[in-house]
């Protein structure tokens, strides 16, 4: 597990995740602790490093 920071697309807080790096492709939605709006989050893990990490808001 990895612990990622990023700022969230609702209210811009930045805000960590525990990532699970031994899946090579993610894609799940995880709500924000701070203003609690659904976000979508995709990511791509190579050698338990993300590569690639997205979080953006439901529906735009
Ligand atoms: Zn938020």
């Amino acid at each position: 597990m990895d612990e990622h920071f990023f700022q969230c697309p609702y209210c811009w807080e930045q805000i960590s995740m525990l990532i699970d790096t031994s899946q090579a492709q993610q894609n799940y939605i995880e709500d924000c602790e701070i203003c609690c709006n659904p976000i979508q989050i995709s990511l791509i893990t190579r050698h338990q490093q993300i590569i690639d990490f997205q979080a953006e808001s439901i529906g735009q």
